[in-house]
């Protein structure tokens, strides 16, 4: 795959970071800049002083906190839906970062639910939210549950926008069903190992979806427990 963004350019400041996607085109929309600049990597990654490398960085269990340039993409894609008062569900929440991510662009008046299927991993994303964003995991603004996220959360239903940080070989139905009218979903979609496709699906009535594919990308795979652990 070519790289828009140079994988060894090291920077020492998230504010630094940010500038230069915003110097690359990569991240096109103010808000965007100033969630990344407001939540900073450092606090996301278990290796700080290499947090700002254009790249996944290992969380432990098999797991990755994703580039800094897909948390930008991501989230400039769900922009539109991450308004005042809007509620989010992040599957795969990993490390936690786009949690407060999605709240800072709703200008932290709404509702994210990160959902994580490994209690270590839960815990360590309450662990890093904490650090600075204490006030709003008591408040319920941001919720960590462990839980297997294919069947998303449907006590919580309907979303307007649902990311899902792992891949997965199909659209689950259930998402789908969870997004509001209107809502978008943000989903790698291809096998394990393999490069996936980041696919956005927009539900534009009860019975249809408007898809399309955004880029190529290889994340870890929306799986089981057991099959994640053993991973090699
Ligand atoms: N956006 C996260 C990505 C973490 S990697 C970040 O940047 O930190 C993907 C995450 O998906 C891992 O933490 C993994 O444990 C989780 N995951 C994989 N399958 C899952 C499932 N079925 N249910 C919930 N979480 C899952």
């Amino acid at each position: 795959m070519k790289y828009l963004y140079d994988t060894q350019l090291f920077v020492e400041k998230n504010e630094d970071m940010v500038e230069y996607l915003c110097k690359k085109g990569l991240i096109q929309e103010g808000k965007v800049a100033v969630t990344m600049k407001t939540v900073n990597r450092a606090e996301f990654c278990d290796y700080p002083e290499c947090a700002f490398y254009q790249a996944p960085q290992s969380i432990g269990w098999n797991a990755t906190i994703s580039a800094p340039y897909i948390h930008s993409l991501v989230l400039g894609v769900l922009s539109k839906n991450l308004k005042p008062g809007a509620k989010a569900l992040d599957i795969g929440c990993g490390s936690g970062f786009l949690c407060p991510a999605m709240l800072s662009m709703m200008n932290f008046d709404g509702t994210v639910i990160g959902i994580e299927h490994i209690p270590e991993l839960a815990e360590k994303a309450v662990k890093n939210i904490s650090k600075s964003y204490e006030k709003e995991l008591l408040s319920n603004k941001i919720n960590i549950l462990v839980r297997d996220g294919r069947e998303g959360f449907a006590e919580e239903a309907p979303y307007d926008c649902i990311h899902v940080g792992a891949a997965s070989e199909e659209i689950p139905h259930a998402l789908i069903e969870q997004l509001k009218i209107g809502g978008t979903l943000v989903i790698p979609i291809g096998l394990e190992e393999e490069e996936q496709d980041l696919i956005v699906c927009v539900r534009t009535s009860k019975d249809k979806i408007f898809t399309q594919s955004l880029t190529k990308i290889c994340y870890v795979p929306l799986t089981s427990k057991k099959h994640q652990l053993c991973r090699i």
